[in-house]
């Protein structure tokens, strides 16, 4: 079972370290400020108050042999940085930090951070799309050129089976699942038929995605 530390309970941090404890991980969450830590205290395995800026605190944890640690910590920028180093420096397999802005993030990525997250930029995205289709319900980019989306089976396809909405054919993106109210049919056939309040989970590239998108 996977082992990790989340560094900084604010409110990405936090909700993070309490998703992954829900999912049933081992979860230790770190934060300076006491408040923080009461809070998280009943929601995972275990919560320290500890200032992650002091390596030997860091080490008395055994923080070196956690298998993920997120570094959550956005306002204050040179600490994230500086703990990301330091987290590396002291052998730490997976390094996931919080960036505020593009070029944050590549100065994480510069000093060794495994993987790099931009919270708030991806959630606007996220939004923005979900603003502008009726029907999109949720994206993840797999790559700058392709995604995977759900959205809610437009009209013009219901009623029809996916080989008759030609949505390989003709629109250039696969169905990878349907869900159906809790029933979910996976790598459902070209004979598959597709009924009104269907959500479909599709790949493709963005473009053909976003034709998609705004029907
Ligand atoms: P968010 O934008 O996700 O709410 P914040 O940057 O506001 O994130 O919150 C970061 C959290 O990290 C705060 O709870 C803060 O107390 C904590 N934090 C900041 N610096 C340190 C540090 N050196 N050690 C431990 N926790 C820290």
């Amino acid at each position: 079972m996977k082992q990790f530390a989340v560094i900084g309970l604010g409110r990405f941090g936090r909700s993070v370290a309490v998703t992954l404890s829900k999912m049933g991980y081992d979860v230790l969450a770190i934060d300076s400020n006491e408040e923080k830590v009461n809070d998280i205290i009943e929601h995972v395995t275990h919560a320290v108050q500890v200032d992650a800026m002091d390596e030997q605190a860091l080490k008395a944890l055994g923080i070196r042999n956690f298998d993920v640690v997120i570094v959550a910590i956005g306002q204050d920028v040179q600490s994230n940085i500086l703990i990301t180093v330091m987290l590396k420096e002291m052998g730490v397999k997976k390094v996931v930090s919080k960036a505020v802005t593009e070029l944050h993030g590549k100065v994480l990525e510069k000093v060794g951070a495994d993987k790099v997250v931009f919270p708030e930029r991806d959630m606007g995205v996220r939004v923005a799309h979900a603003l502008v289709s009726k029907n999109i319900l949720d994206q993840i980019n797999l790559s700058p050129d392709y995604s995977i989306i759900e959205l809610i089976a437009p009209e013009e396809f219901t009623g029809k089976t996916l080989g008759e909405g030609a949505l390989r054919g003709k629109h250039g993106v696969t169905v990878l699942a349907i869900r159906r109210g809790s029933e979910i049919i996976i790598s459902p056939g070209a004979k598959h038929m597709i009924e009104k309040g269907d959500v479909l989970v599709v790949v493709g590239r963005n473009d053909k995605l976003k034709n998609l998108e705004e029907r």
